[in-house]
């Protein structure tokens, strides 16, 4: 008997683990000082009343014996998949009801999708950067290559000709820079993927964060994408889902590598190692899509829209760098003082109790870097505001 090796070279995860040991020591020594929190990468809104409204009635729909519902379909009820293909359409977007498999959020997607390459493939991960892109790829044995998001790209990493490539991940907007891909610069990145006969996973999770109607919120905006891109979609922070576990992949029918469509291998993915999302949180997720669902989330999003600009404008004002705020909940930035990320969180913990994501934690260009998020009040988002202009 044998453990997969690859799990000795996993890093062990301690950014936000060393996160929460610094802030339990401040408190447990400054018992009256409150702290800010401005590093949660989860939201704090709840799910809306749409949402709750069409739990329940599936609850009781699970209690009757005309109602009951067992093991659904493989890919998902057609309840949900179709009001995703409307919204698909109304950006242009035609898809196939069989292009969409229900998921129970992003990351086990962006993780699990591997099961149906090779491994030891060379697999291409922005750096800084959502850190289950990089443990799953080690616990698959593939071969790591950073594509570097630094200042100078404005954290958009551009593809090089001649660095090869089998899996390219792209998160837009960006956790945790927040940044985010125009139409041409993912053209790019289509085109590239198509010269390699690669496939890029394209991480949508912040999609419903953007604001600016010219930026892409789907990467089959661009052409050609659909024959060399798979779309990874979560319900967790458009609509509170982040606890009850709902999102969705598309894989275009023109996918395809050595004769086999990619969807075809993903069902088969699916039925024989996924057991699906419950009904009851299925029916939660359509009413997400109802006229009162879209009002209902929007009122959500854009209470964290308004956060993020008040960040924005506090950064503007104080002529900081920083990428993000304007279509997503994460604001990036460079530490004040030419402080490392490390250093920058003591001070911010001990001398301004505000707690961020020193910019390290996510990779080595992350190093000098900070992360806020708009997840907090408003309240404590101003009042975190107001200290870093009159402290910095
Ligand atoms: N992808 C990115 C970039 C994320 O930041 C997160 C969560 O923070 C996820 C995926 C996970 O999403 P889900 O809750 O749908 O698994």
């Amino acid at each position: 008997m044998r453990i997969n090796n690859n799990y000795s070279k996993l890093k062990g995860n301690y950014l936000f683990a060393t996160v929460g040991a610094k802030v339990s020591e401040f408190t447990k020594n400054n018992p009256t000082k409150p702290i800010i929190n401005m590093g949660i990468g989860d939201v704090t809104k709840p799910l809306c009343e749409a949402v709750v409204k069409n739990l329940n009635v599936a609850v009781d729909e699970m209690s009757k014996e005309e109602t009951f519902k067992g093991y659904g379909p493989y890919r998902g009820y057609s309840f949900l998949i179709n009001p995703i293909i409307e919204l698909y359409k109304k950006r242009n977007i035609t898809l196939d009801e069989s292009e969409i498999f229900i998921s129970d959020g992003a990351k086990s997607d962006c993780a699990n999708i591997l099961n149906i390459f090779a491994t030891n493939q060379k697999v291409l991960i922005p750096d800084p950067v959502y850190p289950a892109y990089m443990d799953t790829n080690v616990m698959y044995g593939n071969n790591i290559i950073f594509a570097d998001a630094t200042m100078e790209n404005e954290f958009l990493p551009a593809p090089k000709k001649d660095v090869e490539a089998d899996l390219i991940y792209i998160c837009s907007p960006n956790n945790p820079t927040g940044a985010t891909y125009n139409k041409t610069q993912l053209e790019q990145w289509v085109s590239y993927a198509i010269e390699k006969d690669a496939i890029i996973l394209f991480d949508a999770a912040y999609k419903d964060f953007i604001e600016d109607e010219n930026l892409p919120k789907s990467i089959f905006e661009i052409k050609d994408a659909k024959k060399c891109a798979i779309e990874i979609c979560s319900f967790s922070k458009s609509a509170a889902f982040t606890g009850t576990r709902c999102g969705y992949t598309i894989i275009p029918s023109e996918l395809v590598k050595e004769k086999n469509k990619i969807k075809d291998l993903w069902l088969r993915h699916q039925t024989s190692a996924f057991n699906g999302v419950s009904y009851i949180v299925q029916k939660g997720a359509q009413a997400v899509f109802s006229e009162e669902g879209q009002k209902q989330i929007k009122k959500t999003l854009n209470f964290y829209k308004e956060n993020a600009k008040l960040m924005c404008e506090a950064l503007d004002s104080m002529n900081a760098f920083y990428t993000g705020g304007k279509n997503s909940p994460y604001i990036w930035f460079k530490c004040f003082n030419s402080l490392s990320s490390w250093e920058f969180f003591d001070v911010l913990l001990n001398d301004l109790q505000i707690v961020g994501t020193p910019g390290e934690g996510f990779g080595k260009n992350g190093e000098n870097f900070f992360r806020l998020t708009a997840f907090g009040t408003k309240e404590n988002t101003k009042k975190a505001m107001e200290l870093l202009k009159s402290n910095f």
